[in-house]
């Protein structure tokens, strides 16, 4: 098993764990807050399996009907996920509305506050290492759900302090927290819904991995010019291809083995591309 899928299996393992936790917190306190946190951990759940499913379809190799390969498959798996917490999200937000003229009674406040307090740092630490495994291994499904995991650390704060309002005599503490938890979950729905609509309209990569990738075709002296230089985003991959200009009467070979050092360059410069097409042309 990659790497990358380690980390996702990883994720699984640790939303499953927040998510029984949470639940059995929730029946015994009848806190809103967190059932709102159930509710949430669920969709992580859900969520994380969908983000293993997206890599391990992206990583498989071209075939008969996909030329380019299977990486949008990981965009289509957040699009998916961005739909499913969305619709939690308003459930969410319409519980903690209606409970929040007369909040329920909640009980044994300190189970609820204990479990916050073991799962708000084992959701930091989570998330820092699929952030620096995302980083090595450049995915950007893994790359989200580190990102989800740190926003889950300000929605499980909220409903700690949640708890803690209602102990000290502030029963609208819980739905507020409640409140929090679904603003929070609406967050993390448009960001990855607008980054899976960013990919599948074909957008280029960020300003800084285009220098890189334009810096060693500047870089390169054998080459007169370039021009037409593109990039996509697919899934967790970059596609890349340019026109090079080479010196008139160069032999086929040499302006072969030209195009593909340069290949290999922007490769090692940017882990995230997939592949790069160079079309030669003479000066
Ligand atoms: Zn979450
Ligand atoms: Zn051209
Ligand atoms: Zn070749």
């Amino acid at each position: 098993m990659g790497k990358k899928l380690g980390a996702a299996s990883m994720s699984i393992a640790v939303n499953t764990a927040l998510l029984i936790s949470k639940i059995a917190a929730a029946f015994i306190t009848g806190s809103i807050g967190l059932y709102a946190e159930s509710a949430h951990s669920l969709f992580d759940l859900l969520a994380s399996f969908l983000a293993y499913l997206g890599i391990r379809k992206a990583e498989e190799p071209e075939d008969r009907t996909h030329h380019f390969g299977h990486e949008k498959f990981e965009n289509l798996s957040s699009m998916l996920q961005a739909l499913l917490i969305t619709g939690t999200a308003s459930v969410v937000l319409f519980e903690a509305y209606q409970k929040f003229s007369e909040p329920g009674k909640v009980d044994f406040s300190e189970a609820g506050i204990l479990l916050m307090l073991i799962s708000i740092p084992v959701t930091y630490f989570t998330s820092r290492y699929l952030g620096d495994v995302a980083k090595k291994e450049g995915s950007s499904a893994l790359e989200a759900d580190s990102a989800h995991f740190t926003t889950d650390v300000v929605s499980s704060a909220a409903v700690l302090l949640g708890l803690i309002a209602v102990k000290l005599g502030f029963p609208q503490g819980d739905p507020l927290a409640a409140a929090v938890v679904g603003l929070v979950m609406l967050y993390i729905s448009v960001e990855l819904l607008l980054h899976s609509f960013f990919v599948f309209m074909d957008f280029s990569p960020d300003k800084e991995t285009m220098a890189k990738i334009k810096g060693v075709l500047v870089a390169e002296k054998r080459i007169t010019r370039f021009h037409k230089l593109r990039a996509r985003i697919a899934g967790s991959r970059i596609l890349v291809d340019a026109h090079i200009h080479l010196p008139h009467g160069m032999p086929v070979e040499t302006a072969h083995t030209i195009a593909h050092e340069i290949e290999t360059m922007i490769l090692r410069e940017v882990p995230q591309v997939k592949e790069v097409n160079i079309h030669i042309e003479p000066d």
